[in-house]
């Protein structure tokens, strides 16, 4: 019988927008639209689908965006330059450069170059490096999404032994250090698994809240986990199938499996995915309004 309550990105998304939008028509108000601005390295149809999302819910609030497009073998110093110029530009707020860059091109170098300030996915070494000491300024959007959505469903995590699977600096560890913190709804006891962890499922079955964080598409069964675990599924992955499309989402846990199981787990899709972009929203405005502390 499936019993696991459904924990809805989509729900939690209205609520951040509905949020957002009075601070969107202050800044406004002042004459400041903020705009976020994205560079494309070459023309990775899966990159090419999530930046139109984002300019798409850009637009769609009412702020500035403005997709670079670079040729795929755009040199290193190209890319800095780029980089440079909108530091430089007072429109944009925001600045990123979608991952993943094509291989000849070192993504950590890449990234150190964008300014702090306007780092709005906060994979800068000084943003990480706030977030580990415990005073994150742009929190990274997914583990960001996936904060909101417990504090949303009220589930605090302190004391609770939480498990994530996956190392990324963009998921698997920043939301192994901010769980981790001594913060309010935070709190909680950590364990990191990752592909070097022989037999995860040993330490998978001790968590009061598992997050999976893996791009292996549904690893996660219910031999993985203990009765009424809550379950935090970030991984999206197609899988080929006969439908008209040709393939399906799923995620990093066999749903039907665990359903039974635990006590509430984010589907995929409509789980953790929504969440992504209005922290990247958020993010934005946070930069705009940190740039005009009068308005
Ligand atoms: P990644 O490939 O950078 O990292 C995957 C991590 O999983 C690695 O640290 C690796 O050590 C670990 N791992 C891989 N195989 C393993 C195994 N068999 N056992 C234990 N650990 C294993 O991926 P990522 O960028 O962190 O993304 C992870 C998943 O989350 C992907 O499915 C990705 O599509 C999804 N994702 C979703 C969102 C969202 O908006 N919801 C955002 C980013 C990533």
């Amino acid at each position: 019988m499936p019993k696991a309550k459904l924990l809805l990105g989509k729900v939690v998304r209205a609520e951040v927008y509905s949020e957002l939008q009075p601070r969107i028509t202050n800044l406004k108000r002042s004459g400041i639209t903020p705009g976020l601005a994205v560079i494309q390295v070459g023309n990775d149809p899966a990159s090419q689908v999530y930046v139109n999302s984002k300019t798409h819910r850009f637009s769609k609030m009412g702020l500035l965006t403005e997709t670079i497009t670079l040729p795929s073998n755009t040199d290193e110093n190209n890319l800095i330059l780029t980089i440079r110029k909108l530091n430089k530009n007072t429109k944009f707020y925001g600045i990123l450069v979608q991952l993943p860059l094509p291989q000849h091109l070192d993504s950590n170098k890449i990234l150190f170059e964008i300014d702090p300030e306007k780092d709005v996915d906060g994979f800068h070494p000084v943003n990480l490096g706030k977030l580990v000491t415990g005073h994150p300024k742009f929190i990274p959007c997914t583990p960001k999404g996936v904060l909101r959505m417990l504090k949303y469903y009220k589930i605090n995590l302190s004391g609770k032994h939480v498990v994530v699977v996956g190392r990324s600096n963009i998921v698997g560890r920043p939301l192994s250090i901010l769980t981790s913190l001594k913060k309010k709804y935070v709190n909680a006891t950590v364990t990191i698994c990752h592909s070097g962890t022989p037999n995860i499922s040993k330490f998978t079955r001790q968590a009061d809240v598992l997050i999976a964080a893996i791009g292996v598409p549904e690893l996660i069964d219910k031999s993985y986990i203990k009765e009424d675990v809550i379950i935090i599924d970030v991984g999206i992955n197609r899988v080929e199938d006969d439908s008209e499309k040709g393939y399906k989402l799923v995620g990093d846990v066999n749903f039907e499996s665990v359903n039974e199981i635990a006590s509430a787990i984010t589907p995929v899709p409509g789980g953790v995915g929504p969440m992504t972009i209005a922290m990247l929203v958020e993010n934005t405005i946070e930069a705009a309004e940190a740039a005009h502390t009068n308005v």
